[in-house]
């Protein structure tokens, strides 16, 4: 099926393509216990997850994120970025990095332009309390997150950080690690309070707008330099354009995750108009960056 470009499309998409992950964090709003409902496996099969990323890039979108879950759990992830990137796609991958080696980082080369790495603390008790950590029990160590690092940019992959700041971690310091990991962004998020996903611990997490200002503040330094970049809940909010794992546009803008019908059975346009995603707002939250494809050459 042709399908024609769609006038004034946001052109980045989230693909929320799998919902397994090995971490545990109690915060997380990317449960999508409720994609079962659609599909008894919870996501799409190979050939029809090919399929929307063909369908993301005949509709105009210019980047795609890959996320999960933990996206390098699913056995076709490669396939899919590959398909991305040969449909002209900039391609991202968010990942917690417990899964990404030499083999992963060889195999995405030519077609992975971006690593996402999550890290919200460097201390092992914080991941341990929120649950970042492999079945919610073994955390990874500053070595461990300095190693994926240095690989990440051995390999030339132009590297971004997200942590999730909450009631843990508010009163911490990343800017020794950050000035050590020198990403081309780092963007600070407020934890996230989502109804239907994250209602059990949340409360335990939330934590205020001033507490959120009082980490960036301790950062600042790294807001001008161009780094860091933040998100309070407001900026989140109907900013995103995002697809769960059984193939729905989904939105945040009412404090809960609202779906379009399926995308391969409705039509990708007529999906994507069911949802009347806010352009302003995407841009407002400096949705639109430098993200062209071309690799960096960290060594030079
Ligand atoms: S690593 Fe990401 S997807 Fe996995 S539980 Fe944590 S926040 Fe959720």
């Amino acid at each position: 099926m042709k399908i024609k470009k769609l006038e004034g499309i946001i052109p980045s998409v989230n693909y929320h393509l799998w919902e397994p992950c090995n971490m545990r964090c109690k915060f997380c709003f990317a449960t999508f216990q409720d994609a079962k409902i659609i599909l008894p496996k919870g996501h799409l099969p190979k050939e029809e997850s090919l399929e929307l990323v063909r369908e993301i890039a005949a509709i105009g979108f210019k980047k795609i994120t890959f996320a999960g879950g933990e996206p390098t759990l699913c056995p076709w992830i490669s396939e899919l970025i590959k398909e991305a990137k040969k449909n002209g796609l900039t391609t991202m991958l968010v990942t917690n990095g417990t899964k990404i080696n030499e083999d992963f980082f060889t195999a995405n080369h030519d077609y992975l332009d971006w690593i996402i790495l999550s890290i919200d603390s460097l201390d092992d008790e914080t991941n341990f309390k929120s649950g970042r950590a492999i079945t919610g029990k073994k955390t990874l160590s500053v070595e461990n997150y300095k190693k994926i690092i240095d690989d990440i940019k051995n390999f030339n992959y132009k590297l971004k950080i997200n942590t999730v700041i909450h009631h843990f971690n508010y009163k911490e310091s990343m800017l020794d690690f950050i000035k050590y990991a020198k990403p081309e962004r780092w963007k600070v998020f407020q934890v996230l309070p989502m109804k239907g996903e994250n209602d059990d611990f949340i409360d335990d997490f939330k934590i205020s707008k001033e507490q959120f200002e009082e980490f960036l503040i301790r950062h600042q330094s790294l807001k001008e330099e161009g780094i860091m970049v933040s998100e309070n809940n407001n900026e989140m909010m109907d900013s995103y354009t995002m697809i769960d794992p059984s193939g729905r546009f989904f939105t945040n803008k009412k404090g809960f995750q609202e779906y379009s019908e399926p995308i391969l059975k409705i039509g990708i346009k007529s999906a994507y108009k069911q949802l009347n995603y806010n352009y302003e707002k995407f841009q407002k939250r400096g949705g639109l960056y430098n993200w062209d494809n071309k690799k960096i050459n960290y060594k030079k």
